[in-house]
């Protein structure tokens, strides 16, 4: 990511946040989800693999929230558990006052309808053996949402007039077209079945640099248009910085700092978010930022750290570190952080004495 990304920034107030007392549109709560690892003559479970460890979060309506973290930190797992793509392992999924983790798959239709998703790769997530006419019908058709077939192609028109695609391109095959157009077909894909929530799982990361920027830019103004919640699903903090109303930072199953967007960028408050922040390129010529490289690789979901998961990695690691897991605590109104240092006073806390790892 370079740069060059200039998207138009949101503004915090353009929604009511889930801290606002409102119902959110989307809650998580304690969301654990283990895979079982089987292995032995007989396949029995030998263990398990904590993807999602523990994961509350909310997504108020109109709002966008991005969950960001290395691959593999288990933030497309939460994704697919709010998608209802498999059964959880406890917890809770809330949509709009509706608990839908446990709802039988004979009642889901109406959550598939609300709840819609774009995935990474624009070229496998289309059927090349439909026309993109089709593509875009099936959903209206299955949700019955329209009244005849004069409604019908009025509501392609206008999915394809929304997603900027010529509405004549509608009957060409999904190999025709560039890989920035067809995620602007998966986009117009989940527009189609008019949902309150889409779930974007790194939309933008297969994308060249100015398409990453369109397509961005296009979320954002639909998001604004529609009143479309998003959760935006990256692991570039770089392609979030411009479009988010709030980020939550996940490190091995797990979220270690939730705050609004400029409160994040400007005063992270856990370790592993300012190395993330540290990687992202700054635009303005002439300002440097520090790098942080963290040791390492990610551990094992297999057999996650002790104490804190970050702590095989963390620059700042101490005693308590390896023994005690921190929680999750508000350093300031709507910004949340997991990390002991948190508990010093600001004047001993190196993540507020040595500032953000900008400079
Ligand atoms: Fe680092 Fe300790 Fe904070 Fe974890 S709790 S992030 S190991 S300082």
């Amino acid at each position: 990511m370079s740069a060059t990304l200039s998207t138009t920034p949101v503004t915090d107030s353009a929604v009511s946040h889930g801290s606002s007392g409102a119902r959110p549109l989307l809650q998580v709560d304690d969301l654990k989800k283990h895979f079982p690892l089987r292995g032995g003559l007989l396949g029995g479970v030998t263990g398990h693999v904590y993807a999602v460890d523990g994961v509350s979060f909310e997504i108020a309506k109109g709002e966008t929230l991005s969950l960001v973290g290395e691959s593999g930190c288990g933030k497309s797992t939460v994704g697919k558990a709010v998608l209802r793509l498999f059964d959880i392992t406890s917890g809770q999924v809330v949509l709009d006052g509706t608990r839908i983790d446990t709802l039988p798959n004979s009642s889901l239709k109406p959550m598939r309808r609300r709840v819609q998703v774009v995935f990474q790769d624009p070229f496998s997530s289309l059927n090349p053996r439909m026309r993109v006419r089709d593509i875009l019908a099936e959903p209206i058709r299955n949700f019955g949402l329209a009244k005849d077939k004069a409604d019908l192609d009025r509501r392609l028109n206008e999915v394809m007039d929304t997603v900027r695609l010529p509405r004549d391109a509608i009957t060409r095959w999904p190999h025709e077209f560039s890989g920035g157009q067809r995620q602007r077909i998966g986009i117009a894909r989940a527009l189609a079945a008019e949902p309150d929530l889409i779930i974007c799982d790194e939309a933008v990361s297969a994308l060249d640099v100015s398409v990453k920027a369109q397509i961005v830019n296009l979320l954002q103004d639909l998001q604004r248009k529609l009143g479309l919640a998003l959760l935006f699903i990256s692991h570039d903090l770089a392609v979030v910085e411009h479009m988010t109303h709030r980020v939550a930072v996940m490190y091995l199953g797990k979220i270690v700092e939730v705050a609004p967007r400029r409160s994040l960028f400007a005063a992270p408050r856990h370790p592993y978010t300012q190395a993330l922040l540290s990687a992202v390129p700054v635009p303005q010529p002439g300002a440097a930022r520090q790098r942080i490289i963290l040791r390492g690789d990610v551990p094992s979901p297999i057999n996650p750290p002790s104490g804190c998961r970050f702590h095989t990695r963390c620059p700042y690691v101490f005693d308590r570190c390896r023994v005690e897991e921190p929680l999750l605590k508000a350093t300031s109104p709507a910004h949340t952080a997991a990390c002991h240092l948190n508990d010093l006073p600001p004047e001993q806390n190196p993540l507020v004495r040595d500032g953000t790892p900008f400079h």
